[in-house]
């Protein structure tokens, strides 16, 4: 399932398999000139390819926040497609891209909502470097956290920031196994210090507010570190803990075999501060 929608020049693109005629787990990707942010993942590879044909659109770059499936699923269908396209990600990012399946194993459920990415290349991008996309410059931030491997892109003259799934919305109350809650932070922290004027995320809706909804997010996962570092400073386990912070069980962690979860969140925080 694919759902285009247009932000000024910024063309979003909702991406979603579809399971009993409903888009679940959606990600976005978004096409602004020739410039190319994630691909969505393998079910909608094809969708998108399609879509962007439908379209007339011709990408010329690609760049990839993350290594994670569900932005990268579409990599291969998009470099069959637009041949002379250009791959940049994180170069970590570009050893799972070439290896998915290899370095990347996933869990029923993701196999399930996203799919096996196939293996795809490109080059590596860092940290200061800039994505020249016509009259639009993107300035690279490296914004490990939700993986070790995550970039934002920031685009001075527009003020817009392309944020991956660093910013996603929503108040968590668990973690993704791998993700870094301290690096999640810090990195939060970076991009909350630009000028941003429009706020594109990974997934979710493009907030009204981007500096009040960037801050909010902090203030929030500060509280939640502040609320696990008593509760372990009172002696309590990770299970104990989980319970008192983040309330009973959720469907997400039935849903993913705990690979999110409340427990994973308390042991990032734990981790982040040495524990
Ligand atoms: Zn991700």
């Amino acid at each position: 399932m694919v759902r285009f929608s247009r932000h000024g020049e910024v063309l979003r693109i909702d991406l979603a398999r579809s399971i009993l005629g409903r888009g679940r787990y959606w990600t976005t990707a978004y096409m602004v000139g020739p410039l190319l942010v994630d691909s969505g993942c393998a079910h909608t590879a094809n969708e998108l390819v399609a879509g962007l044909n439908q379209k007339g659109l011709r990408p010329e770059i690609l760049l990839n926040t993350h290594s994670h499936e569900d932005h990268i699923g579409g990599n291969a269908a998009i470099t069959r497609t637009f041949s002379d396209i250009r791959v940049l990600a994180h170069p970590e990012a570009l050893m799972v891209m070439a290896d998915p399946r290899g370095r990347q194993p996933e869990q029923p459920y993701r196999r399930l909502f996203w799919g096996w990415p196939e293996p795809s290349s490109g080059t590596p991008i860092r940290e200061g470097d800039t994505i020249d996309a016509g009259e639009l410059q993107f300035r690279v931030i490296e914004t490990p956290g939700h993986s070790p491997d995550h970039l934002c892109l920031f685009e001075p003259d527009r003020g817009w920031l392309f944020s991956g799934d660093l910013y996603v919305g929503g108040r968590d109350r668990a973690l993704r196994s791998g993700s870094d809650i301290g690096g999640v932070i810090s990195s939060l922290e970076r991009v909350a210090a630009l000028p941003v004027i429009t706020l594109f995320p990974g997934s979710a809706r493009i907030p009204e507010d981007p500096a009040a909804t960037l801050a909010a997010k902090i203030a929030w996962l500060r509280s939640i570190r502040d609320r696990v570092l008593a509760l372990h400073a009172q002696g309590l386990g990770v299970g104990r803990i989980a319970r008192e912070a983040f309330g009973p069980p959720m469907g997400i962690e039935l849903l993913t075999l705990g690979h999110f979860s409340r427990r994973w969140l308390v042991r990032s925080i734990l981790a982040s501060e040495g524990s």
